[in-house]
Order: C-alpha cells, then sequence, then structure tokens
C-alpha cells in the first residue's frame, strides 16, 4: 500500500463518511461536528450502521468505547457486534443508541469521592469530534467518561468544555475585529513525545523498571551523556526500524507522525506530529505512547515513558505545542501583515501573557507528578517557576508600546496598535530560548514542562480556559467601549504594564533567575505537594465554574485524585525497592564478601605470611556498607510503615515526599557505592553502562 492509501485507512474520518453516509446524514453530522452541536438520535443511527459495516470490511469483530478515565491512560470495553437471533444464528448489529452512549461501571476507576455521593454507574458519550478508528479487532470510538449525574471522571469531558469556552470568547474578540463569518475557533495542539528505549531483555532483569517505569538504584556509568554525541546522531538500523513500524501503525490511525531524532540523552528519542485539534492530538498522543510500547517488544525493546528513568541522566518530556484557529483557516497567533491583524494578534497574545501570569500556580498543577517532579529543575527541564519567553523582536515591540515609544526595526516611528504595521517578527531558528517553561515560536506557544508519560489533557484543559476567561475579560470592556481601536490599544498597553514579569528572555536553568523570579513575586512550587493545594484556591474554583469547565465538586474530586495518584506512585516505589534490596542487594553482597573472604583464607592457607590488604580493604567496605544499607532499609520501612498515620491526604503527600523518598534517596545512594566496587557478574542487574548502550 502506498503512503497514500495507508494514511488513516483504519480511521472512519471525513473523507469516509462523506463516501458512504446518505448525503443529507452525513451534512448534519458534519454541521454537528464542526459547529460542536450535540447529534440526533436518527442521524445517530445511521451513522452507527455505516460505522459497523466499514469495520466489518475492515476485520472488526469487536466494538468499544475508548476513553481516557483519571488513570491517564485509555480504558475499553470490549462488546461483540453479534447480537442472538430468535431461532438461533446471529446478526451484526450495532445501533445509534450503542454509538452514542455506553454504560460502564465507574466504580473500580479513580473518582476523588464523586463516587461515594453518586451512583457507581458511569456513561460513555461518543465524542464526534474525535474519529472512531479500528485497533486489531476492535472498532474504537473515542468517549467522553461521566457519571450519571453529569460529572466528569475523564479525562477529555473537561477539555471538550474548555475547547467550547475558548471558542465562545475567542468568538466575541473576532466578532469586534470585524470577523462575522467565523463560526468556530479550536485549541489547535501538537505534542512533541520523548521516549527511551533500551534492550528489552535488560529491562526484563530490573525490577524497578519493571513495576515502577524508572530506575530506583544506579551508579554512574564510566560515559553518561557528557559528550553529547548522541543528539540528531545517526540512527542504529533497529532503532529506525522501530520508528518506521511506530510510523507506520500510527498513519494506518491517522496519527500524523512527522519527524523523529535522536534527542540529547543516550537512547533517547523523540516524535512529533502535525498539529491537530487539542482533542484530537490529545488522543493521538494516548495512542501513539500505546503503538510505541506494543512496538518496541518487537524488536527486542522496551519503551520507557517515565520523566526520569536515570538518574543523572536528562528525563523525557512532551513539549506542547498551542495555538487557536478558526475554521476559515486563521492562525490567531500568527502577527499579521495588516495594522488591524497586528492589533488583533496583539491582543491574543496580550491575553496569553496575563492569562499565564494570573494563573501560573494552574500550569504548574496541570503537569504535576511524582515522575515530572524529578525532571523539572534538574537542569534538563525548565524549573518549576512559569514563565514566558517571547524573544527579542516581540519584547522590544511590548516595550515599545508601553512606553508609547517609537520602534520599529531599530528606526525611529510612531508606533500605535492598529496604525503601523509591525515589523517582521522572524520565525525564530536560532536565538530560540530551550530553557523556557513556555515560549512564544512564531505563531504558537510551546509549552516544555509536561511530563513524557502523562495525558496532555490536563495542560491544554488549563491553557484553554486560562485563555478563555482573560479573552472574555476584553471581550466585555471591548463590547462597551464606543471607540474600539482606542479601547484594543489601552487594553495591550495595560496587560503589559500588568503582567510583564512574567517574561523572561534569560536561562531559567540558572540559580540567578530562582532569585529574580522570587523578587518578582513569581510562584515557585518545586514539588507536586508544594503545588496541589492551590488547585482548590477560590480564584481557581471560580474560574472553572465561570468557564464551564469544572464544578467545584469535580475540582475537589480531582484534587484527592492527584494526591492520591502521588502517594501510590511514591509508595509502590518504596515497596519495590524494599523488595529488590531486601531479596536481591543484600544477598548479593553477603555472596560476594563471602567470595572473596574465601579466596583470602585459601591465599592465606597456601601462603601463611602473605599480606592481604586489598581483599581486606574490600571486605571492610562491603560490611560497613552493608550495616549501612540494613539501617537504612529498616528506615524506609519504618517511613513507609507510618504513611497510614498520615492523615488528610495532603498531610499523606507530604510525608511521601519528606519522609519516604528521603529515606528511598538515602538508601539508593550506599547502594550505588556498593554496585561501584561488587563484581559486576555478582550484582543482580543490568547495570547504567548497559542499559544506556544500544547495540
Ligand atoms: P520544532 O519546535 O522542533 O522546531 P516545529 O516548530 O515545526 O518544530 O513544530 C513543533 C510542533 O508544533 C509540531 O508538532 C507542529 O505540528 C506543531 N505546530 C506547528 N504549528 C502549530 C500550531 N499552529 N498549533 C499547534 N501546534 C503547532
Ligand atoms: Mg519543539
Amino acid at each position: 500500500m502506498s503512503l497514500q492509501e495507508t494514511f488513516g485507512s483504519l480511521v472512519f474520518n471525513d473523507a469516509v463518511m462523506r463516501q458512504r453516509l446518505p448525503r443529507e446524514t452525513y451534512r448534519i453530522l458534519h454541521r454537528t461536528i464542526a459547529e460542536g452541536r450535540t447529534l440526533n438520535a436518527e442521524v445517530a443511527s445511521v451513522v452507527a450502521n455505516t460505522m459497523k459495516d466499514w469495520a466489518i470490511e475492515k476485520g472488526a469483530t469487536h466494538y468499544t468505547h475508548w476513553f481516557q478515565p483519571m488513570t491517564g491512560i485509555t480504558a475499553e470495553k470490549h462488546d461483540s457486534f453479534l447480537s442472538p437471533i430468535e431461532g438461533g444464528g446471529a446478526i451484526m448489529e450495532f445501533s445509534g443508541k450503542e454509538l452514542v452512549r455506553g454504560e460502564s461501571d465507574a466504580s473500580s476507576f479513580p473518582n476523588g469521592g464523586l463516587r461515594s455521593t453518586f451512583e457507581a454507574r458511569g456513561y460513555t458519550a461518543w465524542d464526534p469530534t474525535s474519529y472512531a478508528f479500528i485497533k486489531g479487532n476492535t472498532l474504537c470510538i473515542p468517549t467522553a467518561f461521566c457519571g450519571y449525574g453529569g460529572q466528569a471522571l475523564d479525562k477529555k469531558t473537561p477539555l471538550l468544555r474548555s475547547m467550547q469556552a475558548l471558542n465562545h470568547h475567542a468568538k466575541r474578540i473576532l466578532r469586534l475585529f470585524g470577523h462575522q463569518d467565523i463560526k468556530k475557533v479550536t485549541a489547535t495542539v501538537g505534542p512533541e513525545q520523548e521516549y527511551f528505549l533500551i534492550d528489552r531483555d535488560l529491562y526484563e532483569k530490573r525490577k524497578d523498571l519493571i513495576y515502577t517505569g524508572r530506575t530506583l538504584f544506579g551508579a554512574r556509568p564510566p560515559k553518561g551523556q557528557e559528550l553529547d554525541d548522541h543528539y540528531f546522531g545517526n540512527l542504529k538500523p533497529r532503532v529506525a526500524a522501530f520508528m518506521r513500524e511506530v510510523d507506520e501503525e500510527l498513519w494506518k490511525l491517522g496519527v500524523s507522525a512527522k519527524t523523529e531524532h535522536n534527542e540529547a540523552a543516550p537512547c533517547q528519542h523523540e516524535l512529533a506530529p502535525i498539529f491537530t485539534t487539542a482533542n484530537i492530538a490529545t488522543d493521538h498522543n494516548q495512542l501513539t505512547m500505546e503503538v510505541m510500547k506494543r512496538v518496541a517488544p518487537k524488536h527486542g525493546f522496551a519503551c520507557l515513558l517515565h520523566e526520569k528513568p536515570f538518574a543523572g541522566v536528562n528525563g523525557s518530556g512532551k513539549h506542547n505545542n498551542w495555538s487557536m484557529s478558526t475554521d476559515t483557516g486563521m492562525n490567531l497567533l500568527e502577527p499579521g501583515e495588516t495594522p488591524a491583524e497586528n492589533a488583533q494578534f496583539l491582543l491574543f497574545l496580550v491575553a496569553v501573557i496575563k492569562a499565564v501570569d494570573l494563573h501560573q500556580d494552574l500550569l504548574r498543577i496541570s503537569i504535576a507528578s511524582a515522575g515530572n517532579d524529578h525532571r523539572l529543575g534538574a537542569h534538563e527541564a525548565p524549573p518549576a517557576i512559569i514563565s514566558i519567553f517571547l524573544g527579542d523582536e516581540l519584547m522590544a515591540i511590548l516595550e515599545a508600546l508601553e512606553n508609547h515609544n517609537a520602534y520599529v526595526a531599530g528606526e525611529r516611528m510612531e508606533m500605535n496598535i492598529g496604525v503601523k504595521t509591525l515589523p517582521k517578527i522572524p520565525k525564530d531558528t536560532t536565538d530560540r530560548n530551550r530553557t523556557s517553561p513556555l515560549a512564544f515560536t512564531g505563531n504558537k506557544f510551546e509549552f516544555r514542562m509536561p511530563g513524557s508519560a502523562m495525558s496532555i489533557s490536563e495542560a491544554n484543559v488549563v491553557i484553554n480556559t486560562i485563555v478563555a476567561d482573560v479573552l472574555a475579560e476584553f471581550a466585555d470592556m471591548l463590547e462597551k467601549a464606543s471607540d474600539i481601536r482606542a479601547a484594543v490599544e489601552q487594553i495591550v498597553v495595560d496587560t503589559i504594564a500588568n503582567h510583564k514579569r512574567i517574561l523572561f528572555d534569560g536561562n531559567n536553568y540558572s540559580e540567578a533567575w530562582k532569585e529574580e523570579a522570587a523578587r518578582r513575586g513569581l510562584l515557585n512550587l518545586p514539588s507536586t505537594p508544594d503545588a496541589l493545594p492551590y488547585y482548590i484556591h477560590p480564584k481557581n474554583i471560580a474560574l472553572f465554574e465561570r468557564q464551564r469547565v469544572y464544578t467545584s465538586e469535580e475540582m475537589h474530586s480531582r484534587y484527592e485524585i492527584l494526591l492520591e495518584n502521588y502517594c501510590k506512585v511514591i509508595s509502590i516505589e518504596a515497596h519495590t525497592m524494599l523488595d529488590i534490596v531486601n531479596k536481591e542487594i543484600i544477598p548479593a553482597i553477603i555472596r560476594y564478601s563471602r567470595q572473596i573472604s574465601e579466596a583470602a583464607l585459601a591465599k592465606r592457607a597456601f601462603l601463611p605470611d602473605v599480606e592481604l590488604p586489598c581483599e581486606e580493604k574490600l571486605v571492610k567496605q562491603l560490611s560497613l556498607l552493608l550495616s549501612g544499607i540494613s539501617e537504612k532499609t529498616e528506615a524506609l520501612q519504618e517511613s513507609v510503615q507510618a504513611l497510614d498515620a498520615a492523615w488528610p491526604p495532603l498531610d499523606q503527600a507530604r510525608h511521601c515526599r519528606d519522609s519516604i523518598f528521603q529515606a528511598m534517596q538515602a538508601l539508593r545512594s550506599l547502594v550505588d557505592e556498593a554496585e561501584m566496587i561488587v563484581e559486576e557478574s555478582v550484582w543482580p542487574f543490568p547495570g547504567y553502562g548497559a542499559l544506556l548502550t544500544t547495540k
């Protein structure tokens, strides 16, 4: 099959719908999708039938409502198309009702207390803005997952709601700029996905990787990423074969995987798709992670999506490129050509600036997880302080506007927005600041803080909502203004003056920035337990309620789930560590000491007068380490036991961070010391050197 035939061949997309649906049904469905309306039952029934026939032709026997519960991964409940009929036999059936709405037992998915107040049942509802696709023998229908009272129990529902809010308020602004023809504004997202590929057989030997996704032990190898010889280096043939297969699988699913290259760390790679709407991009990113994990073993690899699989080696993130575009094809963050376009661009730009400054806490929370905490601020990823990078040109323009100064490409000129054209803003290539958490990159913002393993839903829920909220405020003001041009200018100038503290073009990894950020009054929330309490701050609840993205109740439930997840991750890591130390590491050290002691005894029997400085030193060293390890293991054990006594959940999370995690670090450092002196063949599992070399 040619690439053109392959691409989207397993997707019930617009082209398939146009070809297969009766013209009237297609027209209604298309409008429903384009304008974000609800689907009527008659149309659903025709669509369901057509979708079923198409899926069966492609070899599907089952269907599933594919959804994204709060676990961060996707869930499926498979049902067969087969319905028994009277007198034996069966027909293939799939009704409109089954397409639009499925039922599911919600009680085993995280719901943060919503379960106790509501029924355990949940339902799933087709999101017609995301196309159905076939995976294996199953037709997957992307759906939202809600409780019976309509409470969102998943990551798709709030994302769709936030897109609606953004659509609504962005359109209000656009109407003021004379765009009566625009029917829809959509958040667009292109998430770049980083990951590690390591040898499968080595992976299988490490319980820490298997159970927790990261190495809980590991001494520094003689060669790490010091030489920077991996970045954009040649691809190994086995890696190239893996990438080719991932691409092909993704293309069939309509995911436009585009670029692949090596990343900074050894064995680290990146995949970037071509951007699409925020909800499809989120679905596609979930599929991408799934496909990578599934394809890796076929090439003898394990794919690690954890944010920090190896200490001392760069971790993995997900760069969330975000913008807004209209159904008429206008990118709202594209600097314009005409004065009116410039005014509009600047208004959207300062809306983002204001939104980010006002809601630093929410952006930080949107990417908070135990895994991502290892990465943020570790001189490889932005710190836990939110700021925006605009680049020299744009900074100079904003400064000039604020001071009513003349600026155009170095020449003094009268500058008002809406009067003069702006100087060309170069699509940055060289001067891009790679240390910034949120960089304007020519016609979009690149949010670099999301972790590699997490769903990008929450980050986009937050960006969409906070920008929508500021646009709403701007629209309220402008709709009342008598002189729109003057009012836009006033808003732009005031916003720059009031929110410029969030703009920072320097090195975000430096210590100096931490001090400067503190002087500017910016939030610095290094750990998840530092950040999460802000989630249920009255400002944030009011914001999400105002934009109808979350109810207060949903936010409280999410807050609990986030805390619970954080504690679960650390607790699983601690238990895994105890298991490995007790069953593998302590026995290995004892075995090795015994080997040396026995060898020394034999030597002494053979040469009674010989000195044994090396053997003695080693055995002593091992013995010291062993007692240290044993002590630290006990301390960790006690700390883990004390978790049950900690309450409420925020105290549990703090206990995980301040006691359990510290105890884990203390234990790890002794084990890593031991790894440096124990013979390789005795050490129970492969070390960093082997793990980080692909043959
Ligand atoms: P890089 O950041 O590596 O230089 P690009 O700028 O080409 O690469 O794009 C990075 C990602 O940003 C890609 O996934 C791309 O599709 C996405 N992207 C480009 N334009 C937009 C946009 N308007 N909205 C959202 N994402 C976009
Ligand atoms: Mg990029």
